[in-house]
């Protein structure tokens, strides 16, 4: 257990200004979890310094970018767990309900300190900026959505995986380290009994997600169960299992990374310590495929337009956009899973039921978008706005990088070929060769 957070991984703004206040405010935004929270750790580290006690701030903000029901569904769950936990703890908390920079504004002007943890979304970085031009007190970002902090890893956008791996492989032990929990804290101006913020997610909850529950599937202590499970059960095979649909082999942890009700840092050293043969295949996708994606998104501004791709990339695509399609299909017909491909409907019906589609599949879901569709933006546009609506784990870096992917990003040329120019290119004839893709039909096809 390492005493103090790393120093990597905190940025501190304002600095000019004293911790003199209140309460030190941890405005806890999408690290919904009490276990490896750096930010949460960082800031009971400053409240124990300065001797100020500390005030944890969860925003419940109906005009989320995107957010659906299912979302709302998911985040409401995590929120329910994380009070829960943060009463257990003694730790005082507060919920608030509006759009972040205007109920966090309205706790600066008593805190000591605002220490919030990091996602590198656009509508985040505003909401930060907003807090850091009202804040008369320093502001420390904690990064701890991801194993090694993006910009200690590098310094610029990789290019490509093979770039960032050797620098994470190198800083990965080095940030595997667990944090403490904190100690019971002292009462604090505006904190809340966890009866009047059940009461407050009741109301939320009936007015975003009306007739759904806000128990249902997320929280923190969900996330470590189904780690712990797949960690037991399925890690050894994921090597050899992992791409194909049929056997549906891999961790299902996307949707509690999102939402960060579980730290990548908890899983991986609990992965590490659980050992064997699919171990080496798992950190490739949970550090190095995850965290270029986090590289991408927050050094690309442009990572949800064509204008993230490389230049290899859009030409071959511009090059190809008029050439001849066998099929055509509106977003809508896409919606409703209407192509003639059944492979394509059941990827499509599988994330319109259930929230989330296997990883193979979302890689040739997202390129029979591209063929089927009849200009570059509308195909990106179109995979985007699909993979944000119905993937629980959607509006996450993952899926701005993933979506990326399909047109080229992070990959290379390859043979040319109709519409798809010199981008990698999958067909059915390749789901069939590889798997049996009986089962999956079955499960998910009409
Ligand atoms: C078109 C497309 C859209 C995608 N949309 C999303 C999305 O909206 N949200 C999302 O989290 N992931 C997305 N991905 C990445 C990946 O497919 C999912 O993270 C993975 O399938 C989730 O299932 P799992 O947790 O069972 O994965 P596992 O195979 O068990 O992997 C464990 C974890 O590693 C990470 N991971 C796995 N594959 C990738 C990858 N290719 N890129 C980055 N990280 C990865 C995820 O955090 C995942 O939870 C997308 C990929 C593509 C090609």
């Amino acid at each position: 257990m390492s005493e103090s957070v790393a120093a990597e991984r905190i940025h501190v703004l304002g600095s000019g200004y004293p911790i003199r206040g209140a309460y030190v405010l941890y405005w806890m935004q999408s690290a919904m979890r009490l276990t490896d929270n750096h930010a949460l750790s960082h800031a009971a580290q400053l409240s124990a310094h300065h001797d100020i006690p500390l005030l944890v701030v969860v925003c419940l903000d109906d005009t989320y970018p995107d957010a659906t029901d299912r979302s709302h569904t998911w985040f409401l769950s995590g929120v329910s767990d994380v009070i829960l936990s943060l009463a257990d703890a003694g730790i005082a908390f507060q919920v608030v309900r509006g759009s972040p920079p205007d109920s966090i504004a309205s706790l600066l002007s008593e805190a000591a300190v605002l220490v919030t943890d990091d996602k590198p979304l656009r509508h985040h970085r505003a909401w930060l900026s907003a807090c850091c031009d009202v804040a008369t007190c320093p502001v420390h970002v904690v990064e701890t959505a991801v194993v090694v902090p993006v910009s200690y890893a590098m310094e610029r956008e990789a290019y490509s995986a093979a770039v960032l791996r050797p620098r994470l492989m190198k800083a990965l032990s080095r940030f595997l380290d667990p944090v403490p929990v904190p100690r019971p804290s002292r009462k604090v101006r505006g904190d809340m009994e966890l009866t009047e913020a059940k009461h407050l997610l009741g109301a939320y909850a009936g007015d975003v997600a009306p007739g759904t529950t806000h128990s249902g599937g997320g929280g923190e202590r969900a996330a470590l169960s189904q780690a712990n499970s797949f960690l037991h059960t399925a890690l050894h095979r994921y090597d050899t299992c992992r791409n194909d649909p049929s056997q549906d082999c891999t961790s299902h942890l996307s949707a509690y990374l999102h939402y960060g009700q579980l730290s990548p840092v908890t899983l991986i050293r609990d992965a590490i310590r659980s050992g064997g043969r699919g171990l080496e295949a798992f950190i490739e996708q949970v550090v190095v495929r995850r965290e270029l994606a986090f590289n991408f998104v927050h050094f690309n501004k442009d990572y949800d337009t064509v204008l993230s791709l490389p230049s290899w990339a859009s030409q071959t695509l511009l090059a190809h956009e008029n050439d001849a399609r066998e099929y055509i299909y509106t977003i809508r017909e896409l919606e409703a899973a209407e192509t003639h491909d059944p492979y394509w409907n059941a990827a499509q019906r599988q994330m319109v039921f259930s929230g989330y589609i296997h990883g193979y599949m979302r890689m040739y879901w997202g390129k029979k978008i591209l063929e089927w569709t009849s200009s570059l933006n509308e195909a990106y546009h179109t995979a985007l706005s699909l993979n944000n609506t119905y993937e629980i784990d959607g509006r996450d870096p993952n899926g701005y990088a993933g979506v990326a992917w399909v047109f080229g990003k992070h990959d290379r040329p390859w043979k040319e070929r109709d519409i798809f120019g010199t981008i990698r290119y999958m067909n059915d004839r390749g789901l069939e060769r590889k798997f049996d893709m009986g089962p999956y039909l079955q499960t998910h096809g009409l």
